[in-house]
């Protein structure tokens, strides 16, 4: 069964520099990648994001690191794999949270640390089920930035909407 997985290069991964690094590991997974971008993340998307952490104690601290507060990096990379299997061979890639107990081969265990104030900061986002994978898709992305068909959608006509076009 082809699942979808929204994966996110955090902050830290993008001052890092290491964008090129991370998607070669996950081209082991032999995914196709069907969605990209570079994405500005205001508070609202952050919560969104992140709502089920909402009552811990590091959720004010998570909004700020996503937020790129953290790292003067105000932006993340958004992408969404598709392919057999997509969800459980990105996280394997990705290993666990906390970067001290991921595997030290993983992504999170080669790259990823603990601040002195306690968040984990661990490189890239991995949705972790199918549910989690189809909302935070949505959130993060339009239909038409997406190269399959992953999920119904419709069509609505907005009078007077304006967007921008090249001058
Ligand atoms: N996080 C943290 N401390 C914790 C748990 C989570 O700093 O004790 C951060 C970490 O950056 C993690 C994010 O919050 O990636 C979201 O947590 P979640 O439990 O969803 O872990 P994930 O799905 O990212 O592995
Ligand atoms: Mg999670």
């Amino acid at each position: 069964m082809n699942q979808a997985a929204l994966i996110l290069i955090k902050p830290d991964g993008l001052k890092k520099s290491l964008t090129g690094n991370i998607l070669t590991r996950l081209s082991e997974t032999k995914l196709e990648i069907v969605a990209a971008k570079m994405a500005r993340v205001s508070r609202g998307l952050a919560e969104e994001h992140y709502k089920h952490l909402k009552d811990k104690p590091f959720f004010e601290e998570i909004i700020r690191y996503l937020r790129g507060e953290l790292h003067d990096r105000r932006k993340v990379m958004a992408l969404v794999y598709w392919g057999k299997e997509a969800i459980k061979k990105c996280r394997e890639l990705a290993g666990a949270t906390n970067p001290e107990e991921a595997e030290p081969t993983s992504i999170r265990g080669s790259y990823g640390r603990i601040t002195t104030s306690g968040v984990y900061e661990n490189v890239i986002h991995v949705s972790s089920n199918e549910l989690e994978a189809e909302r935070e898709i949505k959130l993060w992305f339009a239909p038409e930035e997406i190269i399959v068909e992953l999920y119904p959608k419709k069509e609505v006509s907005e009078r007077d909407f304006k967007r921008a076009v090249w001058a």
